[in-house]
């Protein structure tokens, strides 16, 4: 059997349970071999790095606009920005703010980019929220999505970075340091889209979710600490978008993104996960 040395030894984050769904020879080669990608992602190259830069940039300021730097401030970096999709994206978070579509006021704490950490067995599950918002009878996380595309409700709602976020939060005690009797049903979770900004995705927790998401999280860490194969994907449109390809003979060249479907482009492989970056807690 193959041991696991990842960068994360037995620790499991969204992205690398995520990927080990799409292809299992891909986490092979990130989380096992931990191979650099000889490939580029997409054609053109520049527009796929455009668009990580813009992603990261945007979830900068509104980490700055949590921790309270003055919207003057953050409006004139955007100012000077010249990309178009960050300009929209402000002016569309500025106003789901503005019109509580996006209700970010009646919280007493609030923990944007903060890590979670939760033991599980003899494994350790990692999760980086863009924010958790407190208040005494709920806690609340929030995702902020650049997607081009809004996914449905149910994609979401099974989605493992789903599962993971609000299991480790219930799972943590972090929750139990601000909430007295702390049920499971004071979890939330909200997606809000920067490209729709009055459709955010919000999901509940509770007893029936959290046997599920022990179950299926405990499912797949065995599965993937027994692994001696990782199949590669039967999934070849995956490939198309994958950096690994060039050492499964699927393809040297970069792939195109107009072969990609909105879900295969939000879930390629990215250059690298933040959560990928924490390895000691
Ligand atoms: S090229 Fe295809 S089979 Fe190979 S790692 Fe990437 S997704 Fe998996």
């Amino acid at each position: 059997m193959i041991q696991q040395t990842s960068i994360t030894g037995e620790q499991f984050s969204q992205s690398s349970l995520q990927t080990y769904l799409d292809c299992k020879q891909a986490y092979k080669l990130r989380y096992i071999d931990q191979l650099t990608w000889p490939s580029i992602q997409v054609d053109p190259q520049l527009e796929n790095e455009k668009q990580q830069v813009e992603g990261i940039f945007f979830h900068k300021l509104i980490h700055q606009y949590l921790l309270g730097i003055p919207q003057a401030s953050i409006d004139s970096q955007v100012l000077n920005n010249p990309s178009s999709n960050i300009k929209d994206w402000w002016t569309n978070f500025i106003f789901a703010i503005n019109s509580n579509m996006l209700d970010l006021s009646n919280y007493s704490h609030k923990f944007p980019e903060i890590l979670l950490t939760q033991s599980f067995g003899r494994s350790k599950l990692v999760a980086k929220y863009d924010l958790i918002a407190v208040r005494e009878d709920k806690i609340h996380i929030f995702d902020w999505k650049t997607n081009t595309k809004k996914p449905d409700h149910l994609a979401y709602e099974q989605k493992i970075q789903t599962i993971l976020y609000m299991e480790v939060l219930a799972g943590s005690g972090f929750a139990n340091r601000f909430i007295k009797n702390f049920q499971l049903s004071d979890i939330q979770m909200t997606y809000w889209f920067s490209n729709f900004p009055n459709q955010s995705i919000n999901i509940s927790y509770g007893e029936d979710k959290h046997r599920a998401a022990i179950a299926e999280i405990s499912s797949l860490i065995r599965e993937i600490e027994a692994d001696t194969l990782y199949p590669k994907t039967d999934n070849f449109r995956r490939c198309a978008g994958c950096v690994y390809r060039s050492y499964c003979s699927r393809g040297i060249k970069a792939g195109f993104e107009a072969d990609l479907t909105e879900e295969e482009w939000n879930d390629q492989y990215p250059a690298f996960e933040e959560d990928d970056l924490f390895s000691d807690f």
